[in-house]
């Protein structure tokens, strides 16, 4: 089997009826660049700066920021990146910022709330990814959105950093895409708001289904509420891809889910557009999808979502499907 995924290695992700899904990888820092080449990656859908904060004693420059952004979109060959604005807190602390203790860290302090607190942090970042953006194809997106007004507001911040790097001089892109993560159940939820105003949406599946199913994604006593089939999530992910089609946009997937086997089926059906994983899971699911037709798939979810009423009958229905 292995030996037939490295025949892909090089080859675009065409499904059985030749749709071309984007086929991009997860990284956390430029080295792991060499993973998504031997791997076949089309993309970078999710680069994690949070990693070149923790591995910081202090904050980092603003130069070694852009080295880092720079060293992506240039390895990358004019392949699309995204690169994630910083998503602190919750679990993934910093030594040299000091948070106070919260009761539910999860719901708390995080991500776009400190970055939109805390703007000389957020601004820094902001001009390092513009200045990088001419080395490359930049996709910018915002983490934990949960309002208009917290999107609205970042980007402000991002056009006015633009221009204040054009009236310096700087060399910036006019051609950098504006996304966000859908992670937060409003967000999904008025996902046809959002879509007049982004360029894109990467749904953020690990968070997106511990907040709706209320339940801790480290917390092994609730696991078992953590359903990515529970027709509940598939309905959000339908409504949020639904919804950026309409307005002529696109919705990748950049949690966990878009990498698992069974959801693949799934998420074809729905007609998500980029599915963004770890290196390690693109050769066979682009295997898969080869095996895949886009209007049996969009049968399969219709009957998931509506049919279903339990995550294990939708396993059970996908399995019968795939086989
Ligand atoms: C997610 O929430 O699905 C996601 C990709 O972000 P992280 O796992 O970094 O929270
Ligand atoms: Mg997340």
């Amino acid at each position: 089997q292995k030996a037939e995924w490295d025949k892909l290695k090089d080859e675009p992700t065409i499904t059985a009826d030749g749709k071309h899904i984007e086929l991009a990888a997860n990284i956390g820092t430029p080295k792991d660049l060499v993973g998504v080449k031997s791997n076949g990656g089309e993309a970078v859908g999710l680069y994690r700066t949070e990693f070149l904060y923790m591995d910081s004693p202090d904050f980092p420059t603003e130069e070694a920021q852009f080295e880092a952004y720079k060293e992506v979109l240039e390895g990358m060959e004019g392949k699309a990146v995204v690169v994630r604005t910083m998503d602190i807190g919750g679990d993934k602390e910093l030594p040299y910022l000091t948070l106070p203790h919260e009761m539910n860290p999860f719901l708390g302090y995080r991500a776009i709330r400190i970055c939109l607190a805390q703007p000389d942090m957020f601004r820094t970042q902001l001009r390092a990814l513009l200045r990088a953006s001419v080395f490359g194809q930049l996709r910018i997106m915002f983490p934990m959105i949960a309002t208009l007004q917290e999107f609205r507001q970042a980007k402000e911040m991002l056009m006015e950093e633009k221009a204040k790097l054009v009236s310096e001089g700087v060399d910036v892109s006019n051609d950098i895409e504006v996304g966000i993560m859908i992670e937060i159940p409003a967000a999904a939820i008025i996902a046809d708001k959002f879509a007049k105003e982004v360029d894109f949406f990467s749904i953020g599946t690990n968070d997106l289904i511990q907040y709706t199913m209320a339940a801790d994604r480290m917390n092994e006593r609730v696991s078992y509420l953590y359903q990515p089939y529970n027709p509940s999530i598939l309905r959000l992910i339908k409504n949020v891809i639904d919804a950026s089609h309409k307005e002529g946009k696109w919705t990748g997937m950049c949690g966990e889910m878009a990498g698992d086997q069974t959801a693949v089926p799934l998420l074809v059906g729905l007609g998500l557009d980029e599915f963004s994983m770890s290196a390690s899971s693109i050769l066979k699911t682009r295997s898969l999808m080869k095996r895949l037709d886009t209007k049996q798939m969009a049968e399969l979810a219709d009957k998931a979502i509506n049919d279903c009423d339990t995550a294990d009958e939708v396993i059970t229905l996908v399995e019968a499907y795939t086989k």
